[in-house]
């Protein structure tokens, strides 16, 4: 017969707190197993990606930069400007369509695999912490007893790590280059680079040193999300309760089968290894709860007691609610369908916007004030002709009339228009138009702008205004 999971422990509101309201240190054991060993190759891969990327640069431009001062975006190589707000937005509702999905397919695959607070935590910075203090006993004689050299050497070691790993962070924002020269030259001549390395160095190393599993329990509004996020039959790290309980320890057992008592118990020997392991301190036996980042430590602690007593493999392991209460699994539900669906229409919508993106926006406004003003037989309209360089290098466009039926005449003080790379510049343009030309007050021109340096070239039409009767 199917049986429920275990009620919650009495009193218990956070696995970080202790009944008095003082944190309650978690100090977890490390036990190795086929899911640490995936999740370490994943892992360092992924820190080997982000050390590198922002200092890789293909044709003399960033791969990936997000520079919010200056609003220029590379993005694995495409340049995006502040004004791609259509890209922008279909980027953004995408990732957020997308983490529904993998959310309601694989649970908290993301925090337990990917999410850089598992992953610098548990992969970088608790193996320093164990290196200097030993295992979580020693660790906890030294929260008692208070930890002496060892401890600030730790907590230098992090401090110097953490000022690496913000070198790094803060490259994504102003460039690998700047970055590089900030640390090598003088602080004084790179203040703002330097001053925002030091403060998220003080921020990561506050995390990571002393915040912690804070951070997904009760910061990250990701896992705050969880309940509305995943169904009955999404992946989740859970205990097979119906092939663990009654569950009792070796000497219990062993006792009982002495005196003839009850021997029909579950699997699970009660020896508190899944506990021990978790970073975040639950029982996962207590079933999902919040808490759980997905982290797979209590699958190979679990795994390691079943191989001991020579029991297979599983009781905790990769399953879903409805499969732990004795119902199959369901692939294809509501949500499942629709996401995949949103998600199809939203990617090939962007992947359409940025390949209409050329190498200039070519954008042409009414110049400020009278519409137009009447110079003996001829209208004159005031135009700014704005240009977006979006190439890679600095560019002169040369501004012209593509077909000129209307005999139209452009007066421009600046022409060709230098225009920096990743920026706008306006130039001012007037269009001097027989007014013979103008039919119901308006004559349609096209204005031709193309680059020097580059194979760009675009037409805009604009509509001139003049006066409605040819007097
Ligand atoms: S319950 Fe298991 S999977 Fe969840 S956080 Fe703890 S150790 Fe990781
Ligand atoms: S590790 Fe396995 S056997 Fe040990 S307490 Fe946890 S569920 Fe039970």
């Amino acid at each position: 017969m199917a049986q429920s999971p275990p009620p919650p422990l009495e009193g218990r509101v956070l696995s970080t707190l202790n009944e008095d309201g003082t944190r309650h240190k978690i100090r977890p054991r490390l036990v190795k197993g086929r899911f640490l060993r995936w999740r370490q190759i994943l892992g360092y891969t992924l820190i080997a990606i982000f050390a590198v990327l922002p200092f890789i640069e293909i044709n003399g431009r960033p791969f990936f930069l997000l520079n919010i001062p200056e609003r220029k975006f590379f993005v694995f190589g495409g340049a995006f400007l502040a004004t791609d707000t259509v890209v922008l937005m279909l980027f953004m509702v995408a990732i957020v369509i997308g983490i529904f999905l993998l959310t309601a397919l694989w649970g908290r695959v993301w925090c337990g695999w990917a999410c850089p607070q598992t992953i610098y935590m548990e992969l970088i910075y608790r193996p320093i912490e164990r290196l200097f203090e030993g295992t979580p006993t020693h660790q906890r004689r030294m929260d008692r007893e208070g930890g002496g050299i060892r401890r600030m050497l730790k907590n230098a070691t992090f401090f110097l790590v953490s000022f690496f790993f913000a070198n790094i962070f803060v490259a994504y924002f102003i460039g690998g280059k700047t970055v590089v020269a900030a640390m090598t030259g003088s602080p004084s001549d790179h203040l703002t680079a330097f001053v925002t390395v030091l403060l998220v160095t003080v921020l990561m190393f506050i995390d990571f040193a002393w915040f912690r599993e804070q951070t997904c329990i009760v910061a990250c509004p990701y896992g705050r999300l969880q309940a509305v996020l995943l169904d009955r039959n999404s992946v989740i790290v859970g205990y097979d309760y119906n092939r663990g309980e009654p569950r009792a320890r070796y000497r219990d057992r062993k006792r009982a089968e002495k005196a003839g008592e009850q021997t029909d118990f579950g699997d699970c020997v009660d020896c508190d290894l899944c506990v021990k392991c978790c970073p975040t301190g639950i029982d996962i036996r207590q079933g999902l709860q919040m808490e759980c980042i997905g982290c797979t430590q209590c699958i190979d602690a679990c795994d390691s007691v079943m191989d001991g007593f020579k029991k297979p493999r599983g009781l905790i392991r990769y399953t879903s609610s409805s499969e732990l209460g004795g119902a199959k699994k369901k692939l294809l539900r509501a949500r499942t369908v629709a996401y995949p669906a949103l998600l199809f229409g939203l990617v090939s919508l962007l992947v359409f916007a940025i390949g209409q993106k050329a190498d200039a926006d070519i954008i042409l406004l009414r110049g400020r004030g009278e519409p137009y003003k009447l110079i003996e037989n001829k209208v004159s309209n005031h135009i700014r002709l704005k240009v977006v360089n979006r190439g890679s290098a600095d560019e002169e466009y040369k501004i012209t009339l593509a077909e000129n039926p209307s005999k139209t005449k452009l007066i421009i003080p600046t022409n060709p228009l230098p225009v920096k790379e990743g920026k706008p510049a306006i130039a001012t343009v007037f269009a001097m138009t027989p007014r013979k030309a103008f039919k119901d007050g308006q004559c349609i021109i096209k204005v031709k702008v193309s680059a020097t340096k580059s194979k760009f070239v675009k037409v805009v039409a604009f509509k001139l205004l003049g006066p409605k009767a040819a007097q």
